[in-house]
């Protein structure tokens, strides 16, 4: 590799043509301070405890200090953006700083929120530690949930202060600046191979699409035709298994643009997401898409194939063959019939296949949608259902209605019946009750990181306590299991967090 000729072309802001990253320096901090470091991702990185607490790693994860005979840079790329085509985008606050590999696996780590680039555009490449702390817990907390996911490794305060325009009341306030470091197998997105197509770049479409299949996708085979078609297929699985896994846990993801949809078919740039607490269809936690809901949780799925789609045209030059990529794309939507219901089959802990389970899971969405009912504490609470008493199950799960008080006798009356009907179903199954409940608990986690939950830790580190992140890093790294001294967290958003979700900048 070549370091630029002129340094000071480095981080400017510009179109970057032929190229598909562009070297550039972290910028300085003026008193940074780790808050967190993931023990876990450490060890993956070969990596110890001592080496996270040296002056060195604070100064690298930080942007103070650039390894020797590494060359950090960002990278190029394009996207739609709320169904729009928005051009050149690239990292706009994000450097990658060095690949390690460790134990046959190769990471890439990555600084959020480390200073301009030439993709920065018209913001300033910094991160708030409000985003970062979201960033940071709710990474590590998918991977726990068993969701492919990019990682992260540290959080840190930068000493700098970070000019926001706070959007309730349009008045600019400065809040503390932080930086993640995160790391994946890779950051390619969608919007990687579309700027090259945009711009009829062909050439350096094939670079790029040939590097990320000997890279990241080897047992396809050499570059050809064929092989290509195999590649697109296979982002189009790994995409739809990563979907289904949101939809599982109640995961929105808020911001589903093609420069943020991974190659590897990993959950990657956590802005504005949000957790579902009331089980709707029609949620999102972004603000700036309550119009038109684009992103809304009951979207995400056809939202992963609009964005397929986008991914199809971009590969289109290499493959030429509309009919394969045609039926690649369809197959999406009948697999993801089949795996949506297998994954519902899982979440009611049902084992064998029955016809009317579709019926019977439809009936249960609608039911669930009839007042504000809680996702998670529904789905925990149902594995304690015992098919021999259907109607104590509204009584189960009486603390997953957001006002149980105001249940009508007409929902109470639909509740009852579904439980009749999942009753019926339950005993046709070979499973005992007590087996199920551990089959259930296994796909129904008991903990997620509730927005509430993610404002706590902030609110509190925003006056310089901590502990919460460790306490709630710690707490869900085992989601599924039963956590008795964190009970406290299996409990309904309180009132005063009605709608607030955070935000994404
Ligand atoms: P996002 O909606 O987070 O995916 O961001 C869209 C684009 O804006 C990406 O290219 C980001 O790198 C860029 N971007 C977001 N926030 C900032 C920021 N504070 N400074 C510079 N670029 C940013
Ligand atoms: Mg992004
Ligand atoms: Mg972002």
């Amino acid at each position: 590799t070549q370091l630029p000729a002129d340094p000071n072309l480095e981080n400017s802001r510009r179109q970057v043509t032929n190229a598909c990253f562009s070297y550039v320096s972290p910028r300085k901090t003026s008193n940074p301070k780790l808050l967190h470091v993931s023990p876990e991702m450490l060890n993956n990185l070969g990596l110890t405890k001592k080496d996270a607490e040296s002056q060195d790693f604070l100064n690298v994860m930080t942007g103070n200090m650039v390894l020797k005979n590494t060359t950090p840079y960002a990278m190029c790329y394009a996207g739609h953006q709320f169904g729009n085509w928005a051009g050149q985008l690239g990292d706009g606050r994000a450097i990658n700083l060095f690949e390690i590999e460790h134990e046959h696996q190769n990471w890439v780590v990555q600084l959020k929120g480390a200073g301009e680039t030439p993709y920065s555009r018209s913001a300033d490449g910094l991160a708030v530690l409000r985003s970062s702390i979201r960033e940071y817990l709710c990474s590590e907390a998918m991977y726990y949930l068993g969701v492919p996911t990019t990682r992260a490794l540290s959080l840190a305060l930068t000493g700098d202060n970070v000019l926001r325009d706070v959007m309730y009341d349009g008045h600019p306030e400065y809040e503390k600046g932080a930086i993640v470091s995160r790391v994946s197998p890779s950051f390619l997105r969608f919007g990687s191979f579309e700027i090259f197509a945009a711009r009829q770049d062909h050439k350096n479409l094939k670079i790029l699409v040939d590097f990320t299949i000997k890279e990241h996708f080897p047992h396809l085979g050499a570059p050809s035709k064929d092989t290509y078609i195999r590649f697109f297929s296979e982002v189009c699985t790994l995409t739809l298994e990563m979907i289904i896994h949101w939809q599982r846990v109640g995961f929105v993801h808020g911001v589903m643009n093609t420069d943020n949809m991974s190659i590897l078919g990993l959950t990657i740039d956590y802005g504005p997401y949000g957790w579902l607490e009331g089980f709707d269809y029609g949620w999102t936690p972004n603000t700036t898409d309550r119009q038109h809901k684009r992103y809304r949780y009951g979207n995400q799925p056809n939202i992963g194939l609009w964005n397929l789609y986008q991914l199809a045209n971009a590969l289109y030059p290499l493959i030429e063959d509309a009919e394969s990529m045609e039926a690649i794309l369809e197959s999406y939507t009948t697999d993801f019939e089949t795996q949506s219901l297998a994954m519902m089959r899982d979440k009611l802990g049902l084992q064998s296949e029955n016809a009317s389970d579709v019926l019977l899971i439809q009936a249960l969405e609608d039911v669930l949608q009839l007042t504000e009912t809680d996702m998670t504490i529904f789905f925990r609470q149902l594995s304690k259902f015992k098919p021999q008493h259907p109607s104590e199950g509204l009584h189960l799960v009486n603390d997953a209605f957001y006002d149980p008080i105001t249940l009508s006798d007409h929902i109470k009356g639909q509740w009852n019946a579904w439980f009749e009907r999942y009753a019926e179903r339950l005993l046709t199954e070979a499973l005992s009750n007590s087996e199920r409940v551990s089959k259930m608990n296994a796909v129904n986690p008991k903990y997620v990181l509730r927005n509430y939950m993610a404002q706590l830790a902030i609110d509190a580190a925003d006056k310089g306590e901590y502990a919460l992140i460790d306490d709630l890093f710690i707490m869900l790294k085992k989601p599924y299991d039963e956590q008795p001294e964190y009970e406290q967290w299996f409990a309904k958003r309180p009132e005063w967090a009605r709608d607030k979700v955070g935000c994404s900048m």
